[in-house]
């Protein structure tokens, strides 16, 4: 049956690493509707323009401009037995336009679950300061907690790391808000729904790793 799985979680919660790791795991692909939107923003596309001072401003970008980029993905022939979707849905809304897409795209009946990334919240800005990655391979890292061997370039391509834009801790704050009010609300409505699991997202990622796994598998 195919296996659509959701991630909630505040920003900076570690969601981007293990869910890369869990698409390679699965092989399913990684669906990351912020790095879509920052690709459609350096391409310029009329999705990107109208993107991007939402995205500046740490806000939500217009429901439909995410609606039309996320339904084009999920129609594509690798998400057809599942897929890993990390930062969408982010409101209620969207949870139920994603559901209204499910339904136009999935010919048999989908698994859906939602996993909910637990964590304390204090050091999170601080995480994304230190937040830098790998343009070529994606690789995550921070330059306090976990550097690259020579401080500047991966350790995988070697090409030289950079900083997300909106990685700045005015920015943070205002995501932070963002998510507070628009995105926690979600894990309510799949509580209800009976498919949230939560995990503890303290610690070290390979604790974090064998959570998820169980959280998926179970
Ligand atoms: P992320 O890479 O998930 O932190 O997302 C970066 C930014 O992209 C967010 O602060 C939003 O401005 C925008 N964004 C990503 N996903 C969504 C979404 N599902 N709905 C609206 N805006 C989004």
């Amino acid at each position: 049956m195919k296996k659509e799985l959701i991630f909630l979680g505040p920003p900076a919660c570690g969601k981007g690493t293990q869910t890369s790791k869990l698409s390679e795991y699965l092989k399913f692909p990684h669906v990351d509707t912020g790095s879509l939107l920052r690709e459609a923003v350096k391409n310029k596309t009329p999705e990107g323009i109208k993107a991007e001072s939402f995205m500046s401003k740490g806000q939500l970008v217009p429901v439909e401009v995410v609606a039309a980029i996320i339904k084009r993905r999920l129609a594509e022939p690798d998400c057809e037995n599942g897929y890993v979707l990390d930062g969408f849905p982010r409101s209620v809304e969207q949870a139920q336009m994603l559901e209204d897409i499910n339904k136009s795209i999935d010919k048999d009946d989908a698994e859906f679950r939602a996993v909910y990334f637990d964590i304390d919240t204090e050091l999170l800005v601080e995480r994304i300061i230190n937040r830098k990655s790998c343009p070529k391979c994606g690789e995550i890292y921070n330059m306090k907690f976990k550097a690259p061997k020579d401080g500047k370039n991966c350790d995988n391509c070697g090409t030289e790391l950079t900083q997300r834009k909106d990685d700045t801790e005015e920015i943070a704050r205002a995501r932070f808000d963002t998510y507070n009010k628009e995105t926690a609300p979600l894990t309510d409505y799949y509580e209800k729904k009976g498919i949230l699991r939560k995990i503890n997202a303290n610690g070290t990622i390979d604790e974090v790793w064998e959570r998820l796994l169980k959280a998926v598998n179970d």
